[in-house]
């Protein structure tokens, strides 16, 4: 088992890193406070070919390793916890959708301008009274003439509100539970029928709009059905534990940055005459935080390397994000601690960080949810 990166993983690292400490640390907070999607870093990020970093060129895709994509969005993630956010939506889940279960056609017509940023891309699986129970959704496409005619609505949906692909599930079978569901690409602009209803006021994540939409009678035509009838839970499922390995990334580059702060800030506070940093409470606290960020950094390396050799993952990746959402959360508290009553304004990121961090413990799986999965896999094996 190789535990260092290749020399092209590190070039990409670099070159990501230095992109993120020239133009997003600077903005982080000014987009947090604003809470605006930042077109303008997302065009920049698809200059540097960000915006679809594991698909194939023949796509305008990237062609990175699943390591490198992880690495890429740590990075980012590193300057913006919003912003990781935005490209893990945009890529693991709407660029997946269409990946793996779109045909030629409709990866040529929707991916391609994902890949290129032209356009920004969304996954509308959650609803209302659907959440973790997927197969609960009421969402339904009903067959009309050469498509189909959507009505219902999700909730809680990444880039939803700027979207311009949505990958979209809804019952085209109400009677058959999980396998009554089927998945479909939506276009915002030239489907009538489709209606943002308005975007959250979260507690953190800022800068990624978090949608409510409304289908009401939108009729689209059966070619941007992705797969079979039937076969959407199934694909959600496998794009969400592909999905994880990204949350984990994001929740490693919030781990980082709240490290990184705390310990330039250990180093010049003084108290009694001294640098906090030569207290043995903070540096154990130090120790703790690193230990732990690189600890959530190897697992999801594990998960991305088994996904690489196209072995089952499930587990791992459900631990990857599990545990490093876990420990942002917690690398983060102690960031704020280290910064005493500093660490409680809006002065430092030390807060931002904190409230970013959460959100990975509830989304593409709460971290319940996760436990279950883990377990259940454990006990099958
Ligand atoms: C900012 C944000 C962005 C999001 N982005 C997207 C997106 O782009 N696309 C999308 O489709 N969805 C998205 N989501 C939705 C997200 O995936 C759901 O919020 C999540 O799956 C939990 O669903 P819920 O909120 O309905 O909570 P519920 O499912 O109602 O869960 C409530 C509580 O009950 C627990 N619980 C539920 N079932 C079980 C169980 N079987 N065992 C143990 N505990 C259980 C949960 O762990 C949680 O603690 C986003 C959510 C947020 C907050």
């Amino acid at each position: 088992m190789e535990f260092t990166l290749t020399e092209e993983q590190r070039q990409i690292r670099d070159t990501v890193a230095e992109f993120v400490d020239e133009e997003v640390v600077p903005r982080a907070a000014e987009i947090d406070e604003e809470d605006e999607f930042p077109a303008d870093l997302i065009d920049d990020m698809a200059d540097l070919g960000l915006m679809g970093m594991p698909f194939p060129v023949e796509y305008e895709g990237a062609g990175l390793d699943y390591h490198s994509y992880a690495i890429g969005l740590e990075e980012i993630s590193r300057g913006s916890g919003g912003l990781g956010t935005v490209v893990a939506a945009h890529t693991s889940l709407a660029g997946n959708m269409l990946y793996e279960f779109g045909d030629e056609t409709q990866k040529e017509a929707y991916l391609t301008a994902l890949n290129t940023g032209e356009e920004i891309g969304a996954f509308a699986l959650s609803e209302a009274e659907a959440g973790s129970d997927v197969p609960a959704m009421s969402t339904a496409a009903e067959r009309d003439g050469d498509g189909y005619t959507v009505n219902g609505g999700k909730l809680w949906i990444s880039n939803g509100s700027v979207a311009d692909t949505v990958t979209l599930f809804a019952k085209t079978d109400p009677d058959a539970g999980r396998k009554g569901i089927s998945s479909f690409v939506v276009r915002p602009e030239e489907d009538d029928g489709f209606v943002v209803e308005g975007t959250e006021d979260k507690l953190g994540d800022k800068g990624c709009p978090t949608a409510e939409l409304r289908f009401d009678d939108m009729w689209i035509p059966e070619e941007r059905r992705l797969g079979e009838e039937g076969e959407g839970f199934v694909q959600a499922l496998k794009t969400l534990n592909g999905g994880r390995i990204t949350i984990a990334a994001r929740s490693v580059g919030i781990a980082r940055a709240a490290l990184n702060e705390a310990k330039s800030y250990a180093q010049q506070r003084e108290q009694f005459d001294r640098p906090i940093s030569d207290f043995q409470a903070i540096q154990h606290k130090l120790a703790d935080m690193d230990t732990k960020a690189r600890a959530a950094e190897l697992l999801m390396h594990e998960a991305a390397d088994l996904k690489m050799r196209d072995e089952d993952y499930i587990k791992e990746a459900a631990q990857a994000k599990l545990y490093a959402s876990e420990i942002a959360r917690e690398v983060a508290n102690e960031g704020i601690q280290i910064h005493g009553g500093y660490g409680y304004t809006k002065d430092f990121p030390a807060e931002r960080y904190y409230r970013d961090a959460k959100l990975s413990e509830i989304y593409e799986g709460t971290s319940e949810v996760l436990r279950n999965t883990i377990a259940q896999q454990l006990l099958d094996e």
